[in-house]
């Protein structure tokens, strides 16, 4: 049995990196960046007005109200060229460019206008309503690195850098492979002795933020048919995900198959409840994992290794679930001889703090439960927590 550590770091020096490609930017979200995005120009690209109102010399607007001569207009798309001078005010319009000579702008409605004459009726501030030249980026700064996932909140700052399509690492292609002789399709009813495949779904809807997925038809739990599903299985996809037939029960013939295609198996007992029988393995260059069928430890083991898995392969900079603190609100039992990594429901309390509300989590079958978790709580081997106790999390997101 080995640690959770030691499994995250042999999938890390296991995982090859897959090619570059380039990614029109309505498409991107979710990738991993391949190139650093850089500022192609300062923004904003000229001393900018935030209101709609009159450019003036702050100085000259000390003790308002004062009356100051119109001398032009700035709009957005067409600035005002010349130089303004004491005594002097040009009428400006929000994201126009603040002519020279200007150094502030008073809003529209702390003025009033007449015979070409503007009387500003409250004092300004140097650079009150205006952004100067290159003060959100300047030209040639980094803003996103290599290895960042694109996210729907850094697409704006592409758009406005030029960048019409960016590079991302490669998509991979997963596929998703449910074993089991007592499970069926979820159009069918489950006859006596028989199950609804709810594992190959949850993975499909799982491994799309990271991948192309493939969902093959349910395998039954027969040594040669499985082998051979297997090996057709290798061919269109760069990474195998197998739902249960990795225990140690009469008819669990997922590592047997693993064996006998002669695929390296790196590990396949993991010091973690649920997910303890998880299988890493390599034939060829294809990854391959066997997770635990139960329906929560499948979803564990997605989590903490295929995720990794999926993301490394793009090159990621973080490759693991966000973590976090948050305090126990009641007992949470630990495994004598296990890490545990728990579905909680976490929510922030009246006073701020965020809470973990234990989910009444018996078994690793309780997929009912685990509907409602929004994180997993570690709790490492031996430990207890009681109400009060600050435990670590891992965001599912
Ligand atoms: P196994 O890992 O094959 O021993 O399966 C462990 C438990 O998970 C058994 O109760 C199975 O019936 C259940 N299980 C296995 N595969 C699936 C699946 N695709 N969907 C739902 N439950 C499953
Ligand atoms: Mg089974």
């Amino acid at each position: 049995m080995i640690p959770i550590s030691e499994a995250l770091k042999i999938i890390r020096n296991r995982v090859g990196k897959l090619s570059t490609e380039k990614v029109g930017i309505a498409q991107c979200c979710g990738r991993v960046l391949t190139e650093e995005i850089r500022a192609d120009m300062d923004l904003p690209p000229f001393n900018r007005s935030q209101m709609d109102g009159f450019a003036v010399k702050a100085n000259d607007t000390k003790n308002a109200p004062v009356k100051l001569k119109i001398v032009g207009e700035s709009s957005a798309g067409k600035g005002f060229d010349g130089k303004i001078k004491t005594g002097e005010a040009v009428r400006i319009m929000t994201g126009a460019r603040v002519p020279d000579g200007a150094n502030a702008v008073q809003k529209v409605e702390f003025t009033t206008e007449s015979d070409g004459f503007i009387t500003i009726l409250e004092t300004t501030k140097p650079k009150q309503s205006m952004v100067n030249r290159a003060e959100e980026i300047k030209k040639g700064a980094k803003i996103f690195d290599k290895g960042e996932i694109i996210t729907e909140q850094k697409i704006a700052v592409l758009a406005s850098f030029g960048y019409a399509e960016v590079k991302v690492a490669k998509k991979p292609k997963a596929a998703i492979l449910a074993t089991g002789s007592e499970i069926v399709e979820i159009t069918e009813k489950p006859k006596q002795d028989q199950i609804r495949n709810s594992n190959s779904i949850m993975l499909k809807v799982l491994a799309e933020k990271y991948a192309d997925v493939e969902v093959l038809p349910i395998v039954k739990d027969e040594l040669q048919n499985l082998k051979s599903k297997i090996q057709n299985a290798l061919e269109i996809c760069d990474v195998l995900i197998i739902s249960g037939g990795v225990s140690v029960g009469d008819y669990d013939f997922t590592k047997p198959a693993l064996w006998s295609l002669g695929a390296e198996i790196f590990f396949e007992k993991i010091s973690l409840k649920p997910g303890k029988p998880t299988v890493f393995a390599k034939l060829d260059d294809k990854l391959i994992f066997g997770l635990p069928g139960n329906p929560v430890s499948v979803a564990v083991s997605f989590y903490l290794f295929v995720r990794t898995a999926l993301l490394k392969m793009q090159n990621a900079a973080n490759c693991e679930l966000k973590q976090s603190y948050a305090v126990a609100s009641a007992k949470i039992k630990g495994a004598k001889e296990r890490d545990c990594f728990l579905p909680v429901q976490i929510e922030t309390d009246k006073d701020g703090k965020l809470i973990i509300e234990s989910l009444r989590f018996s078994s690793s079958s309780n997929f009912i439960a685990f509907s409602s978790a929004n994180a997993l709580a570690f709790v490492p081997q031996g430990e207890n927590y009681a109400p009060g106790d600050v435990v670590e999390i891992a965001y599912l997101t």
